[in-house]
């Protein structure tokens, strides 16, 4: 018996011309494929594949043919299984199936089983003369048996021990008792759009009975009218007048019914909108200030006294494993003529060091005042920099390239053949992007805590970027995208810096060049993972690996602010919509690790995250760059949430370890290092990068953004410097004052952020708190008028004046989305911007919270550095406290965010 693959596939492709043309047609079914109509799930799905692929209907070429997608369930070995459930049972006899084999990591298995449930247990499914599935490669497998009724059909994959094993296709032959099955639809991502700007609309459709479907798009509801190019292909555009919610389906009929006429349907949610983004907004770069918030002040310290001098001591050991300072030694030997090692560690290893050093200059601009730890640490600081930047130079090619892997190859490949290497796209891993990303943001830093005195590094950051700029770009010179993003983000912040250090204007090159990595990406078809699956412009999912799509999306944002455009706008604004209100963690932390370091589905979003560090920082990037496009306090308010409880937890009080992941439910203690090192400078240099984050400058005034007690200089706001000191026991206390110190009187725009603590959709805090109380300017009450999120306070400011106003803080219960699974029937509890947890150092933290408890906030000065902590009873009577997310495992035991809730 013969099974080809029998349904009808109305669009795969985003060829958009080709499709516009295409009617529904079908491929004539010879026998119906009920795989079409399962669901399908497996032991473990490779990060890199995708498992619904083998249900795609496609046709392989060869077992090395993923064009169209493939499973594989890279690097484990030994037995795993894939498996498909139908709601009601199936009546088969027979399967076929394409083993995928890439001929490296995934082979054909040495043995494969079919089972089918047979009420509790699984039986096998053998022809009649009892072959099994065979295991040929590049041919479909067929197997037919006697019919068998069943509503789950499992494949057992054995391994040869050391590979691991993969399907490209299994399609499963209906025996003709099935019952009729609605026709399969997946409508296209949920998306922001603006009004009167096309978008464009792709579904795929299939019947596991075959025959002709007929495709309507509708609109099911929303403000206004929505015109559909053709309302009755698969792949169309629509644009919308009125902004507002929308609602379209897209349904698909059986033209003829063989079995079933009922209709297959999808729907998805469309934001018009019509927000501008607010030119003339500019950062505050992080130099000189002051700390007086004493929570900020003993984290800072721990950061600079201890965990920076770590890191450190880690890159300057000559026999680190995982690559230090000596690849950028060995690198200056080779091109100084001179013998020289291999490169040791990741193809990345480059990037740590220099995100390193870029959080050790910025470790510099904090004043220490009076504090001789601080002051004696950061004087080591200045002279290890003093000692590595002409390391660092000498280890840069003559002509600006950067990147030790391929200066000096590795113990395989050396010489001429490694400096061949250099973007390669055969070779994307190389991360070639993401190191000289890195070098360029240290240089910048460099330059900044020289006050711009030293240009050494920063002229080498410049020479680098104008390195790329030579062979990359339009024809003839070469397209590139990085395997890993960074690069983008760091062209976007050297433009704007360049600018800002020699005219405006002179940084544009760099910005060009950023927004044409950006559109290499998906221009030829690529993966999820690293963000390549289709061009960015028309992404509007979070996908992949996470630290790799949020460093995208912060300089798609970017892109956005610099050169505008619909197109990039609407992507900008869906992917943070999906980030935001679909795949977000209520601490901002992103990436629940059920793709590999990735992403999971909407509301997937179990409380072993993976939420790398990295992605936490990225996730501040984003969030920042959001602001800087918008201007809206939505995103200073995330940016806030992002610092506080995803950031602020990387590393332990004492600043004497990290930790990679960040699990709401976890009983790992953080550690010293970790064999992939990518977080341990992005940590810190997030985090002392505070100005930075707490103050934006518009073409009309200042924002402040965060409130930390703290002083430190806005320059040029309106044409003038001015001094801004906050004194404030925040996030513990409301009150604070503000003392503005203009160079000279200015008449500008204070923006207050008005605090919202309802983030994301995802979350729901009651009761609900907000709002500033009692503004007092110069001690006169004032009422200021609130724009975007932040308090308008326009007048003549002069040195001395001070805004006094109160953000209020109590006790916020939250819950979570119906469609979270993970948190229902429990609650986390909030304390203005701080999220708590319950921890076994405590008390027994299986207990429920009765939703009408009395919790209260009291202060303890004693426990983990000072905090407030929250205190109530579980429904049984017994006490409990909670602590700060951010002060968590550092007394060991299980801590855990959201706790069990008494439903009566
Ligand atoms: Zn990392």
């Amino acid at each position: 018996m013969t099974l080809k693959p029998a349904f009808v596939i109305l669009a795969l492709t985003a060829s958009l011309a080709g499709l516009m043309a295409r009617t529904p047609t079908t491929a004539v079914a010879q026998q119906a494929n009920l795989a079409v109509a399962a669901r399908v799930s497996t032991s473990f799905v490779s990060g890199h594949e995708t498992l619904t692929a083998v249900q795609d209907g496609a046709s392989p070429r060869s077992s090395d043919d993923t064009s169209h997608g493939a499973y594989g369930n890279w690097p484990k070995h030994g037995v795993q299984w894939v498996q498909y459930s139908w709601t009601r049972p199936v009546n088969i006899n027979g399967v076929a199936v394409y083993w995928y084999d890439d001929n490296r990591g995934v082979r054909v298995p040495q043995a494969a089983r079919l089972l089918r449930r047979d009420g509790n247990l699984w039986t096998e499914i053998k022809a009649a003369d009892g072959k099994t599935l065979s295991l040929r490669k590049d041919t479909f497998n067929t197997l037919a048996f006697a019919p068998v009724t069943t509503d789950k059909l499992r494949m057992e994959l054995t391994g040869n021990g050391k590979s691991s094993t993969g399907v490209i296709e299994w399609t499963v032959g209906d025996a003709g008792k099935s019952p009729a099955f609605l026709p399969v639809v997946s409508g296209p991502a949920d998306r922001v759009v603006r009004p009167g700007v096309k978008t464009e609309l792709v579904a795929t459709a299939r019947s596991a009975s075959g025959g002709d479907l007929a495709i309507a798009w509708s609109r099911v509801s929303g403000p206004g009218a929505v015109a559909f190019d053709d309302p009755n292909a698969a792949s169309t555009c629509a644009s919308f007048t009125t902004p507002g919610e929308y609602v379209l389906r897209v349904t698909a009929r059986l033209v003829a019914a063989r079995i079933g006429s009922e209709d297959g349907s999808a729907d998805v949610h469309v934001k018009v909108r019509a927000e501008q983004p607010l030119v003339g907004q500019s950062e505050v770069l992080t130099r000189h200030y002051n700390l007086t918030s004493p929570l900020w002040k003993a984290r800072s310290k721990a950061l600079i006294v201890n965990w920076i001098p770590h890191c450190v001591a880690q890159i300057d050991k000559p026999d680190l494993r995982e690559g230090g300072i000596q690849n950028l030694v060995e690198a200056g030997k080779k091109l100084a003529g001179r013998p020289s090692k291999p490169h040791v560690g990741y193809p990345f290893s480059n990037a740590w060091v220099l995100n390193t050093v870029e959080a050790m200059c910025v470790a510099l601009a904090r004043d220490a005042d009076g504090d001789t730890e601080v002051a004696n640490a950061q004087s080591a600081i200045r002279k290890k920099l003093d000692e590595w930047v002409p390391v660092i130079l000498a280890a840069q090619e003559p002509d600006g390239y950067f990147q030790t892997r391929i200066t000096l190859g590795d113990a395989r490949e050396k010489g001429q053949a490694a400096l061949a290497r250099r973007w390669r796209a055969e070779l994307r891993g190389e991360h070639e992007g993401y190191v000289a990303g890195y070098f360029i943001e240290a240089g910048i830093a460099h330059h900044i805590a020289s006050g711009g005195t030293d240009a050494r590094f920063y002229e080498a950051a410049k020479k680098l970027a104008d390195c790329w700029a030579e062979h990359i770009g339009p024809p003839p010179k070469q397209e590139w995208y990085d395997g890993h993003e960074e690069i983008e983000q760091a062209l976007f912040r050297l433009a704007a810096y360049v600018d800002g250090v020699e005219g405006a204007g002179k940084g544009r090159k760099y910005a060009r060049l950023a927004r044409f990595l950006l559109d290499c990406r998906g221009r030829h078809g690529g993966q999820d993972y690293d963000q390549t699956q289709v061009p960015v412009t028309r992404q509007y999912r979070a996908v992949g690996h996470a630290v790799r799509a949020v460093y995208l999306y912060s300089a798609m944002a970017s892109a956005a602010r610099a050169s505008g455009g619909a197109n990039y706008l609407s992507a900008v604004d869906s992917l943070w919509n999906n980030l935001v209100n679909r795949k977000m963690y209520i601490t901002g932390g992103v990436g629940s690790g059920e793709t590999s370091e990735g992403f999971g589905r909407d509301y997937s979003l179990p409380n072993d995250a993976y939420c790398e560090s990295c992605a936490s920082a990225g996730m501040l990037f984003f969030q920042h760059q959001m602001s800087l496009l918008y201007g809206d306090a939505r995103y200073a308010d995330l940016c806030e949430d992002v610092l506080y409880n995803a950031l602020l937890s990387d590393v332990d009080l004492s600043g004497r370890n990290f930790t990679y992941t960040n699990a709401l439910d976890t009983d790992e203690a953080r550690y010293k290092w970790h064999v992939c090192p990518c977080c341990v400078g992005n940590i810190p240099r997030a985090l002392l990068s505070l100005p930075t984050w707490m103050y934006t400058r518009q073409a009309d005034g200042l924002a402040v953004n965060l409130f930390i007690g703290s002083k430190t200089t806005a320059p040029n706001v309106t044409g003038t410097d001015v001094v801004v000191t906050q004194a404030t026991n925040y996030p513990w206390d409301g009150k604070v004052t503000l003392q503005l110190d203009p160079g000279s009187p200015k008449v500008f725009a204070l923006r207050i952020r008005v605090p919202s603590r309802h983030a994301s959709e995802l979350y729901t805090p009651t009761p609900a708190i907000g709002g500033i109380e009692a503004l007092a300017v110069n001690g006169q009450t004032l009422t200021p008028t609130v724009e975007q999120g932040y308090a308008v306070i326009r007048r003549t400011w002069t040195a001395g004046d001070r805004v006094e106003f109160t953000l209020p803080l109590s006790v916020q219960r939250e819950k979570a989305n119906k469609a979270v699974t993970a948190d229902q029937g429990r609650v986390a509890l909030r304390y203005g911007p701080i999220l708590y947890n319950f921890e076994s150092a405590d008390q027994p933290i299986d207990g429920k919270l009765d939703s009408s408890a009395r919790i209260t906030a009291q202060w303890r000065r004693e426990l983990l550095g000072g905090v407030t902590v929250l205190r109530g009873k579980f429904s049984d009577g017994t006490p409990f406290q909670a602590v700060p997310d951010f002060a968590r495992n550092n007394r060991g035991g299980r801590s855990i965010v959201w706790v069990k809730e008494d439903s009566r």
